[in-house]
C-alpha cells in the first residue's frame, strides 16, 4: 500500500482540521504521513494566542487536535519556521503534497493621520499581548487614560473592548498572560466605545457573542435603542437570518442596558476614523459621522479592521492572502484557512474549507516520491516535538493549578524552551 509524505506548514486550526481530513482519504489503497511544521515553540495558532481567554469553552477544541497530534502518523516540528529553517522548495521537494496553513497575523492599517503615535496600536498586537504570544510580550500598551476607542466591526473588536472594560479580577482565574492581568489591574481605562463605520446592519459581529455581552457581571453595555430600531426598519422583512439575529441580539442590549456599573462598553455606528490627534502620544480620534464631524478623547486606539496574510519566499501571495484556485497553489502546494481566505468565519469554518481542498488534493496524488526524511536538514535545530510540547503543555497546566487558572502560560521564547528542555530528560 503506498503511503504519501504531507507536509502541513502552520499548526492552527487549519493545520489541524487538514490533517483530520487527510486521515478521512486514507484507506486500504494508501495511507499518509503527516509532518506538521510550526514557528512558534507552541501550537495551536490562534485557539491560543486569539481567542479571548474569558472564553475557555472555545479553546477546548485544541482536544480535537491533540487526538489528531497523538495518531501514529503525525510528527510535530515545532519552533521550525518555513522560510527561514526550511524552504518551502525543500518541502516541496521532499513531500508528495505541502499545504500551507499559516493564517494571518498582519494588522490592516486605517491610513489616516496619527495612526503611527504611542497608544494607537493593532489588535493584531494588542490581542497576543494579552495572550502571551511570545513575539509580543513587550508591546507598549499605555492603560492610564480613562477612555480607550476600538475601530472596528467584528468579533476580534468586540474582544478587545470587552477585554478592555473587564473588572481585571475577571481575569485572574484564565490563562491571561501575567504581564497583562498586572496591567490591567492598575489600568485607569473605565470607558471602551467600539467605534464601527457603518449601520448596525453591516456590522460583522456574530450574535452569539452580542448575546454574551448583557451577560457581563461588571460591565454596563450602551447601545442607542432608536438607531437599532432604525435599522431593523430598514432592512424589514427580507434582511438575512444573520443580520437579523444580530439587531435582534443589539435591540436586547439597548432595551437591557445597565448604569450602575464603573466600567462602559459604548457602540457608536456610522463612525468613519479621520484623524488620531496627539501631540506624541494619542489624545483623541477624530470621526466623520452622517451629520458632523466629532472627536473623542482618549489615550488608546486600537484598530481591528482585519488581518493580512505575512509573506513566505515560494509561496505567490496578492491581497493578503495565497493566490489560489479553490486552495491549489501551484506544483503539489495547497493553501487552507485563513491563508487562503482571508480573515474571516470562525474555527470550524475552517473544518469544511480543509475537507474541501484535501478532496482536491486526493485528486492529484500520483505516485508517492519516496525521498529521504526531513529530518536531515534539521540537523542541529532545536525542533519541539510532540513531546516536547506535551512537556511543555503540561508544566504550564501544572503553573496554573495553585491559582485555579487552567494554565499559565510561558512568556517568552526562552520560558516555553525552557519548559521543553526540563522534560526531555
Ligand atoms: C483575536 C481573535 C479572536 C478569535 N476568536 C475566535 C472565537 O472566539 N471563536 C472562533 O470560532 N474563532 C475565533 N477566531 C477565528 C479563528 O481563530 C480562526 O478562524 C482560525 O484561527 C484560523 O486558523 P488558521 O489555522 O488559518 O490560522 P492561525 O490560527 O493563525 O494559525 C496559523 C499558524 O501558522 C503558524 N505559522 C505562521 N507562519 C509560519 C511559518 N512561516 N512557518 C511555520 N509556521 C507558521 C502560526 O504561528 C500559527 O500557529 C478569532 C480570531 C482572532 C484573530
Amino acid at each position: 500500500m503506498p503511503t504519501y509524505k504531507v507536509a502541513i506548514v502552520g499548526a492552527g486550526p487549519a493545520g489541524y482540521f487538514a490533517a483530520q481530513a487527510i486521515n478521512n482519504i486514507s484507506d486500504i489503497d494508501r495511507s499518509f504521513a503527516i509532518d506538521m511544521f510550526e514557528r512558534l515553540p507552541t501550537p495551536w495558532g490562534l485557539v491560543r494566542s486569539g481567542v479571548a481567554p474569558d472564553h475557555p469553552k472555545i479553546k477546548t477544541v485544541s482536544k480535537v487536535f491533540e487526538k489528531i497530534a497523538t495518531g501514529e502518523n503525525f510528527r510535530l516540528f515545532a519552533n521550525v519556521e518555513i522560510g527561514k529553517d526550511l524552504t518551502v522548495e525543500q518541502l516541496q521537494d521532499r513531500y508528495d503534497a505541502v499545504i500551507i496553513a499559516t493564517g494571518s497575523s498582519l494588522g490592516k492599517k486605517l491610513g489616516i493621520p496619527g495612526e503611527d503615535l504611542r497608544g494607537s496600536l493593532s489588535a493584531a498586537n494588542f490581542v497576543p499581548w494579552y495572550n502571551a504570544h511570545p513575539d509580543f510580550s513587550d508591546v507598549d500598551v499605555p492603560l492610564d487614560s480613562q477612555v480607550a476607542v476600538v475601530i472596528g466591526g467584528g468579533n476580534v473588536a468586540m474582544d478587545v473592548a470587552r477585554i478592555l472594560a473587564l473588572e481585571p479580577s475577571e481575569l485572574d482565574p484564565t490563562d491571561t498572560a501575567d504581564h497583562a492581568i498586572d496591567a490591567f489591574r492598575k489600568s485607569s481605562i473605565r470607558k471602551v466605545y467600539i467605534a464601527i463605520r457603518r449601520g448596525p446592519e453591516y456590522a460583522a459581529f456574530t450574535s452569539p457573542e452580542l448575546r454574551d455581552l448583557p451577560k457581563l457581571e461588571h460591565t454596563n453595555v450602551v447601545v442607542g435603542e432608536d438607531e437599532i430600531s432604525a435599522a431593523i426598519a430598514r432592512v424589514g422583512e427580507t434582511a438575512e437570518k444573520d443580520v437579523k439575529s444580530n439587531l435582534d441580539a443589539m435591540l436586547f442590549i439597548a432595551q437591557n442596558q445597565k448604569t450602575e456599573h464603573e466600567r462602559t462598553i459604548e457602540f457608536l455606528f456610522s463612525h468613519t476614523p479621520k484623524q488620531i490627534q496627539g501631540n506624541g502620544k494619542v489624545e483623541g480620534v477624530v470621526f466623520s459621522t452622517s451629520a458632523t464631524e466629532v472627536t473623542i478623547k482618549c489615550g488608546l486606539v486600537v484598530t481591528a479592521i482585519g488581518y493580512n496574510a505575512l509573506d513566505i519566499p515560494g509561496v505567490p501571495f496578492e491581497n493578503g492572502k495565497v493566490v489560489n484556485i479553490d486552495g491549489r497553489v501551484k506544483g503539489n502546494m495547497y493553501v487552507v484557512g485563513w491563508a487562503k481566505r482571508g480573515p474571516s468565519g470562525v474555527i470550524g469554518t475552517n473544518k469544511s474549507d480543509a475537507s474541501a481542498v484535501i478532496e482536491l488534493l486526493r485528486q492529484d496524488l500520483n505516485e508517492p516520491k519516496n525521498k529521504s526524511d526531513v529530518t536531515e536538514l534539521l540537523q542541529g535545530k532545536t525542533v519541539v516535538t510532540q513531546k516536547d510540547w506535551e512537556a511543555i503543555n503540561a508544566a504550564e497546566i501544572a503553573a496554573g493549578e495553585p491559582l485555579s487558572k487552567p494554565r499559565r502560560k510561558g512568556i517568552t521564547w526562552d520560558q516555553l524552551m525552557a519548559h521543553a528542555e526540563i522534560y526531555r530528560f
